[in-house]
């Protein structure tokens, strides 16, 4: 499947509730799963419905290589930890630690404090419900592929936190160098 890019209209809206998984959606999350294996550079780690043109609630995670897929249907999500004002401020010199970005947005970077501890009540692709917590970089997936779900992409959490965005470009010897970039 193809990967649609911004400003695709799919990836605004408000995604709609899957009313039965069936045959049609398993296939569709065995195509996404493919996808999101395919995507090499960067590594992607998630993958949502609308990013394929489909404006389903359902997206898949893969956290790293050997983790394996997790996929969430209808998913409903409760903080569990608060982002606090003891978070540290994103920072301004170092955009190589911790930078999210979305294979939407190809080449596009940038700083999003994301809650560190969720619980997450979905299906999983065979139809089951489930409830369930997650933390850490699994957590920061989570909440990136539900905005996805609601039509929102990740410069507008940019924006919202006053955060720097980033373009990425091919260094030399193949490696991604970062510039600043106004929005
Ligand atoms: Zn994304």
């Amino acid at each position: 499947m193809k990967i649609v890019t911004a400003p695709e209209p799919v990836l605004s809206q408000k995604a709609k509730p899957v009313n039965k998984v069936n045959k049609s959606i398993q296939r569709l999350i065995e195509e996404m799963k493919k996808t999101l294996l395919t995507a090499k550079d960067p590594v992607g780690v998630g993958l949502a419905a609308p990013q394929v043109g489909k404006s389903l609630q359902i997206f898949i995670a893969k956290p790293s290589d050997k983790s394996p897929f997790t996929v969430f249907i209808n998913p409903s999500v409760t903080v569990l930890k608060e982002l606090t004002t003891e978070t540290p401020p994103p920072s301004k010199k170092k955009p190589q630690m911790k930078l999210e970005g979305c294979l939407s947005l190809p080449a596009i970077w940038g700083e999003v404090s994301r809650h560190p501890f969720l619980r997450v009540s979905y299906l999983n692709e065979k139809g089951q419900p489930q409830n369930k917590s997650f933390k850490g970089f699994i957590a920061t997936i989570i909440q990136h592929e539900m905005d996805h779900l609601n039509g929102v992409l990740f410069p507008k959490r940019v924006l919202d936190q006053k955060g720097s965005l980033f373009k990425s470009k091919k260094g030399e010897k193949g490696e991604d160098t970062f510039h600043e970039i106004e929005i």
